[in-house]
């Protein structure tokens, strides 16, 4: 089976079609979401019903959560937090019912799958070897899928030694022979000094991970970012990929 897999969309609609357009050339089975369809971006309500629509598994993100008024916003930075305000006056019915529906958590075909990690779900940031090596720890899983912090990471785990780090585009993973912590980076606000959206396309038949990148309209996301009176540091940051 082949899986697309991809996290943090951030109601960046130019940046998911693009993403969905490479994963259609490739030919996927299912598609899993890792969550934070919404949050930060200026098209929330088209953002849930293209991945209601496409997904055969979403999660919740903090984001999401904090679209649907679930968590607080006291953890979002200033940007974070007006641009969730806004997004609470934007969802629609169907759009807050497809969020609403989401579970932060989930196993599928042997894999796990966390927005944060297994330690919190919602809330932890796998960023280095000490958060890895917890996730590690809390789980016996042979494949961990988290999103969240918007870098791709691809992580080892082997006879108690943990190896990998931030992978190129294009590199691939082979899944057999060690236990791997994956995050496929960010859809809608990819960071790693990179402007394209990021996925992992996931062979589960051939045990091989590989890390994709597209380009994507970035400008036209800016400028709906900015015709919404959203953060222009929201708009800027698109272009660097930070
Ligand atoms: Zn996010």
């Amino acid at each position: 089976m082949r899986v697309a897999v991809f996290s943090d969309i951030h109601a960046n609609y130019h940046a998911l079609a693009a993403v969905l357009a490479a994963l259609d050339a490739e030919g996927c089975d299912e598609l899993w979401c890792l969550g934070d369809v919404v949050g930060y971006g200026p098209q929330p309500n088209r953002c849930c019903a293209l991945v209601a629509e496409r997904a055969s598994l979403c999660l919740a993100g903090n984001h999401d959560l904090a679209a649907l008024g679930a968590i607080s916003l006291a953890d979002f930075n200033d940007d974070a937090a007006a641009a969730a305000r806004w997004t609470q006056g934007e969802l629609d019915e169907q759009a807050r019912a497809f969020l609403g529906g989401l579970e932060p958590s989930a196993k599928r075909d042997g894999v796990e799958l966390y927005h944060g990690s297994p330690l919190d779900p919602v809330w932890d940031y796998v960023l280095d070897e000490q958060a890895a090596y917890r996730s590690f720890l809390a789980t016996e899983a042979p494949l961990v899928l988290v999103g969240h912090t918007h870098l791709p990471l691809a992580l080892s785990w082997h006879d108690g030694e943990l190896a990998g780090g931030i992978p190129a585009a294009g590199t691939e993973v082979v899944l057999e022979g060690a236990r791997r912590l994956l995050n496929p980076g960010s859809v809608g606000q990819p960071r790693g000094s990179d402007p394209r959206a990021a996925w992992l396309l996931l062979d589960l038949a051939r045990g091989l991970g590989t890390f994709r990148r597209v380009e994507y309209p970035v400008g036209e996301t800016q400028a709906e970012i900015r015709a919404h009176g959203l953060p222009e540091a929201l708009a800027a940051r698109l272009a660097a990929g930070v």
